[in-house]
This record gives C-alpha cells, sequence and structure tokens, in this order.
C-alpha cells in the first residue's frame, strides 16, 4: 500500500516516515532528502535546484514527476510512505493517474509550534536522521545517535527561510488537502501531540485501512 504523509514543514513527517521504515518495514520516499542528496553530490540537477530550495521555494513539478518516476519503479511490491510530496494540485493529480493511494494522514500542526520545532531541528549528514535540540536531542551534542554522522542545521531551516516555506505551504500545498478530503481517504492527525502518540495514531489508521 501507499500513504502520505502531509503537513507543513516541521510538522515532523519525517520522523515518522522514519517510524514506519523502521517499525514497520515501509519504504520510504522523502522528496526533500533526494533533492539535498542531488545537491550534495554535485549533479547537474543538484546544481539547478539549489538556489531555489535554500531560498525555500518549490523546484518544479516537472523535476518531482521524475523523481518519482523513479523511486516508485524500484518499490513495487513493498509498502511505501511518501514524505513531503505531493505539494501542489498538479503533484497530486499525477499520482492519482499513476497509483493508488490508501491514505493521506494529515499532521496538522499549530504555525507557532512549527517555527518552534524548525529552528530546534538539526539533521545527520550522513543518514539524515533528525533531532531537536529542545524535544528530541542526541545523546551527544552534535553527533547522530544512529551512525556518529556530524548533525548540523539545514540552510531553509533559518528564520526568514521558515517564513517562506509557511507561507508557500499555505499557497500551494494546502489546497492538495481539500483535493483528498474529496476523495474520502483524509485522516488528520493533531501534530501538536508529541511525536510518540502521533505514531500511535498513525498505526491505528494503517490498520483501519488495511481491514
Ligand atoms: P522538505 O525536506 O520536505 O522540507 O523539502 C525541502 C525542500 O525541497 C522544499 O522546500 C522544496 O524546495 C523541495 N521539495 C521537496 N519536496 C518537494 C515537492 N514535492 N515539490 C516541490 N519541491 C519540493
Amino acid at each position: 500500500m501507499i500513504v502520505i504523509l502531509m503537513g507543513a514543514p516541521g510538522a515532523g513527517k519525517g520522523t515518522q516516515a522514519e517510524y514506519l521504515t523502521i517499525k514497520k518495514g515501509f519504504k520510504k520516499i522523502s522528496t526533500g532528502d533526494i533533492l539535498r542528496r542531488q545537491i550534495e553530490m554535485g549533479t547537474d540537477l543538484g546544481r539547478r535546484i539549489e538556489d531555489i530550495m535554500n531560498r525555500g521555494h518549490l523546484v518544479s513539478d516537472e523535476v518531482l514527476e521524475q523523481v518519482l518516476k523513479q523511486e516508485l519503479a524500484q518499490g513495487e511490491d513493498v509498502d511505501i510512505v511518501l514524505d513531503g510530496y505531493p505539494r501542489t494540485i498538479p503533484q497530486a493529480r499525477w499520482l492519482d493517474s499513476n497509483k493508488k493511494i490508501a491514505g493521506i494522514f494529515h499532521i496538522d500542526t499549530s504555525r507557532a509550534e512549527l517555527v518552534k520545532r524548525i529552528e530546534g531541528r538539526v539533521v545527520c549528514g550522513q543518514c539524515e536522521a533528525v533531532y531537536n535540540v529542545g524535544a528530541k536531542p542526541p545523546r551527544v551534542s552534535g553527533v547522530c545517535d544512529l551512525c556518529s554522522g556530524a548533525l548540523k542545521a539545514r540552510k531553509d531551516d533559518s528564520r526568514d527561510k521558515i517564513n517562506v516555506r509557511l507561507d508557500t505551504y499555505e499557497r500551494e500545498t494546502e489546497p492538495v488537502l481539500n483535493f483528498y478530503r474529496g476523495q474520502g481517504k483524509y485522516f488528520r492527525i493533531d501534530g501538536n501531540k508529541g511525536a510518540a502518540e502521533v505514531s500511535k495514531q498513525i498505526e491505528d489508521l494503517l490498520l483501519q485501512i488495511s481491514l
């Protein structure tokens, strides 16, 4: 089955996608991670999208379609969790015409909470594990618990970029929620709750949609 995690930057989609990967054997497709890897590897695509991403804007639907085509082709018989896709109506339409979606889990979080979380976020440069200096600190400051990689803040997690990204989310991605609400596969989860509580709700919903 394919499930989608939706929610604004900082809602905890990455954390929950990681949870589903480790605990439930899902394959995670995180478009943000995939695009950041292209930048780190210095590919043509990476060079084209670096500035767009660092400014907090969305990469084009055409680029995302190529990325998704490649990723979805590799995982025909596994459960998939999409983290960060779709983010626009054309992306949602493309996905709908290519794959059957079992559920959309919307992690709905207040803007004040999102800003607080993003400002405290640090990510492992090696394995992409996500920490929060307030709510989920690593055991040793600046070092990943899982692989001992160095932790750093993302370039687009600065205060000015956070507001651009949250505005973009409200303008481009909130309409996608309405698109799915109309299909009866949409489930809202209170994202102001802690990560464990959100994971529990996602597990309950997975049971519900697989019945
Ligand atoms: P994320 O890690 O999900 O917050 O994504 C980081 C950045 O990657 C976004 O701000 C966009 O610039 C780009 N990005 C990730 N997913 C998408 C998408 N589905 N559509 C357009 N841009 C995306």
